[in-house]
């Protein structure tokens, strides 16, 4: 592992770049699996609302269904925040949705052009995948706790463009001035926090036109594939309240709910 003394983390920097540093807790760790695993575990101590966990080499970061998120010190930002809901909240349907908007809103904030999101959890530009997010989400007390975890390409190590099937991108590409992680993390934190005090008012129903706006499969034709189950083709047409992905088929107008689906190009 090459070390990072290029852009290093630094809890004061982010700090002072933050909106409402007092909403957050933040760790910088050296090495972990994953810092979604890290904040689950943290979960059960206790953790307050606001945690984050920002990690510079994650050893075995995941993204949904046991699937494999890589990352390489310096050029990746990987990270992830502890929310809990207020009692009472039901769960937080459409949240990686949700989480997607505030991404975007971050990175386009910091002069990202062409960010595009792609149902449900993935960030892209130009038809590469340059972001994932993981929503992992428990319950405590009659209280839903969400775990959010972002991974994000600064820069695409040919190791990491070679071992993936898809095609990745980063964000070097999309911004010619691309901010310190310190920066980065700040921003993407104070997009977060905005979103998900909407989120809590309003759900993500008030998101959806956000989220829809920059669906790089809007009125196209996709297939959605799920383990043990033909795959149903239609035609991209929205997104509903809890942010399940509306499909129209031969069949009519299917409602997709995320989970154990993937979406390709038909
Ligand atoms: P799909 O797009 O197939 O539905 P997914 O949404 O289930 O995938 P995620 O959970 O978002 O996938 O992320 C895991 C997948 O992302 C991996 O299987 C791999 O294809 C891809 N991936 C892993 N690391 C990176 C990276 N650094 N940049 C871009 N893509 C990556």
């Amino acid at each position: 592992m090459r070390a990072n003394t290029a852009d290093p983390f630094n809890a004061d920097v982010i700090a002072a770049a933050l909106d409402k540093p007092a909403r957050f807790r933040l760790e910088i760790i050296d090495r972990c699996e994953s810092t979604n695993t890290l904040l689950l575990d943290a979960v059960q101590q206790g953790a307050p609302s606001g945690s984050v966990a920002v990690c510079e080499a994650q050893t075995a970061g995941r993204g949904r269904r046991g699937r494999g998120w890589l990352s390489a010190p310096a050029d990746s930002l990987t990270f992830s925040l502890l929310w809990r809901f207020p009692p009472g909240l039901p769960a937080p349907a459409g949240l990686s949705l949700a989480a997607g908007v505030a991404v975007a809103r971050a990175l386009e904030g910091l002069g990202a052009a062409g960010i595009g999101l792609k149902w449900p959890n993935d960030i892209l530009a130009d038809g590469a995948k340059l972001g994932g997010i993981l929503v992992e989400t428990v319950t405590a007390g009659g209280c839903h706790i969400a775990v959010i975890g972002i991974g994000l390409n600064l820069r695409l190590p040919r190791a990491i463009a070679e071992a993936l099937e898809i095609r990745a991108g980063s964000l070097d590409s999309v911004m010619p001035h691309a901010p310190s992680r310190n920066l980065l993390l700040a921003a993407l934190l104070n997009a977060l926090l905005s979103l998900l005090d909407e989120f809590e008012r309003a759900g993500f129903a008030v998101l959806a036109d956000e989220w829809l706006a920059r669906n790089v499969h809007a009125g196209q034709l996709v297939r959605i594939l799920a383990e043990g189950a033909a795959p149903v083709e239609g035609r991209s047409v929205g997104v509903d309240a809890d942010g399940a992905l509306l499909l129209d088929t031969e069949a009519g107008l299917r409602r997709i709910v995320s989970g154990d689906v993937s979406l390709r190009p038909a």
